[in-house]
């Protein structure tokens, strides 16, 4: 696939700053971002390329490399390559960049008092069996909690946090300058209090008055049946709290699909390869397969050619969004023993005596009904 200029996709020219890139690149996060457009593929793949080109061109070393070869520079060489950035990259660019949804709407650093906690990525591993019911699973974790020494205050049990003398509680401090072009006042985050309003004299011993520990921790997830590998789901307030009181991050789960040893996924159907005998394709029989839910019988009528696929309705994966459920296709191989015993030797070759005539009868068929003709019969 040609890629895009990282420029063009950005909309931005090649001496743009670091900070109209990252503006450039907000713009487009915001607006293709897949919380905002669930379902959306064009959208997706939008968000995915402006964070891929944000990823390049927001880190010199490699935006110098591009700018120099191009695509190719970065292809080699590089960590993971560029040449599949997928959802999960895309978000975790996403969140690197900005920190969370939350603070790209600018209700974050820019509140006044404690700041929030950061948000944290998970991939989970589920097998086919698991997607096609749904279940819940438990996450182990290591994430930011609140200290229970201190109940997150940050302050050692018996003191309490006091007002900032500096920006008296505001959080802000206010600077006044005069120029030709009259006064700018110049509105900062306090730097004694980091903006929260309060200092603390005695901080906890326990967290070192961050209000928060690092702690392990088991966290449920119920995932609905019908999920793929990219897709993912926000817990909201589930990831790091944060420092002295701060509401805490998000949790994002990321799905990752795993192999199936028998089955292959085609959207929400499965797909399985059943190897049968050459009399049994003939001659038909009554077989078990297995299924996402157990073995069920199917039934091989007489001169089933190999390559024939049948449907087992309902037997696939649930839909995601909307109501209904794949089918399982079972797609009929036939197999042909390496070695046979001299008995199997004998039959087969009187068998074959029997075979030519078939073959000449469907080379003849095929003939007259032209490439379109279908003629399976063995009897
Ligand atoms: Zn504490
Ligand atoms: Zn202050």
């Amino acid at each position: 696939m040609n890629k895009r200029d990282y420029y063009e996709v950005l909309g931005v020219n090649r001496n743009a700053t670091e900070a109209e890139i990252k503006k450039a690149y907000r713009k487009l996060a915001m607006q293709y971002h897949p919380d905002r457009n669930p379902g959306d593929k064009e959208a997706e793949e939008k968000f995915k390329e402006a964070a891929e080109a944000y990823e390049v061109l927001s880190d010199p070393e490699k935006r110098r490399r591009y700018d120099q070869y191009g695509h190719s520079g970065l292809r080699g060489g590089f960590e993971g390559g560029f040449t599949d950035f997928d959802l999960s990259d895309a978000l975790r660019t996403f969140m690197q960049g900005f920190g969370g949804f939350s603070d790209l709407f600018g209700m974050g650093s820019r509140e006044r008092g404690p700041q929030g906690g950061s948000d944290l990525q998970v991939r989970l591993k589920l097998s086919l069996e698991e997607i096609a019911r749904g279940v819940t699973k438990k996450l182990r974790l290591k994430k930011l909690v609140t200290c229970p020494a201190c109940g997150g205050s940050g302050a050692e049990p018996g003191y309490q946090a006091t007002r900032c003398p500096v920006c008296h509680g505001s959080g802000e401090v206010r600077q006044v300058s005069n120029s030709i072009f009259g006064q700018f006042v110049n509105v900062s985050t306090c730097p004694n209090c980091h903006g929260e309003g309060q200092v603390i004299s005695h901080p906890c011993r326990t967290c070192r008055g961050e209000g928060r520990i690092r702690k392990e921790v088991v966290t449920q997830v119920g995932i609905p049946a019908g999920v793929a590998t990219g897709n993912y789901l926000t817990l909201r307030g589930e990831g790091n709290v944060g420092p002295r009181g701060g509401r805490p991050g998000d949790l994002i789960v990321v799905i990752e699909e795993e192999e199936h040893p028998e089955f292959e996924r085609h959207g929400d159907d499965v797909l399985y390869n059943l190897v049968i005998g050459y009399t049994q394709a003939v001659l038909g029989d009554e077989v078990e397969v297995p299924t996402l839910d157990g073995r069920v019988k199917l039934k091989i009528p007489s001169g089933t050619p190999a390559g024939k696929i049948f449907r087992l309705k309902g037997k696939g994966i649930p839909h995601l969004n909307r109501q209904g459920v794949g089918d399982q296709l079972v797609r009929i191989n036939i197999f042909t023993p390496a070695k046979v015993s001299r008995e199997e030797q004998k039959l087969l070759e009187q068998l074959s005596n029997f075979e030519r005539n078939h073959l000449e009868e469907y080379t003849k068929a095929k003939g007259r009904k032209g490439k379109r003709g279908v003629f399976h019969s063995w009897s």
